[in-house]
């Protein structure tokens, strides 16, 4: 009975090589893909139980930013964005800026993930930026590795939970 299944549509942003792809199939199958195809782009669907609530998560994989940069395809998506520890996913904050103007809201559902945590250096770098910009923008920031598999569930999960606090909010 499909009406206890309520469905989210994620879309996982960042940077080419910040470990999209890996920390999607992480999340999907519990493996670890280390080469990846940087080209592929797909979507998955994943049925989970989020606090004891069943939800469909529908996965966007992006590869290459460009047509994500159209403030109307946020209507349809949650965003998943991934930082990398060189704090180079500059587009993020004008992206944000622009949703919040456009849907005359304070604030979205997103969650900002700094991955690749099993790095020493990356921790060090991502931990801060992501500390920074997830209090300028009211959402939980979380370190991941999709490598060693830390976090992984948690990160999608916080995303489904901030959508149902958004839509309770509404
Ligand atoms: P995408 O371009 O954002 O989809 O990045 P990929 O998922 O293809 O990952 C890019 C590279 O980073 C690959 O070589 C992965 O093996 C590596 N990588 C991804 N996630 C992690 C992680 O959590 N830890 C480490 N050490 N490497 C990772
Ligand atoms: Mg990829």
């Amino acid at each position: 009975n499909n009406q206890f299944y309520r469905q989210y549509k994620l879309i996982v942003l960042g940077d080419g090589g910040v470990g999209k792809s890996a920390l999607t199939i992480q999340f999907l199958r519990s493996h670890f893909v280390d080469d990846y195809d940087p080209t592929i782009e797909d979507s998955y669907v994943k049925h989970s139980v989020v606090d004891g609530e069943k939800a469909v998560l529908e996965i966007l994989d992006t590869a290459g930013q460009e047509q994500y940069l159209q403030v109307h395809f946020y209507y349809f998506y949650y965003l998943f964005l991934i930082l990398d520890g060189q704090g180079s996913f500059s587009e993020v904050d004008h992206i944000i800026q622009q949703i919040l103007r456009v849907k005359d809201v304070t604030s979205f559902p997103m969650v900002l993930v700094g991955n690749k945590c099993d790095l020493e250096y990356n921790r060090e770098v991502g931990r801060d930026e992501g500390r920074k910009l997830g209090q300028t923008f009211n959402c939980p920031a979380i370190e991941t590795s999709a490598k060693e598999r830390i976090n992984v569930d948690e990160a999608f999960h916080a995303l489904v939970r901030q959508v149902r606090i958004f839509n309770k909010e509404q």
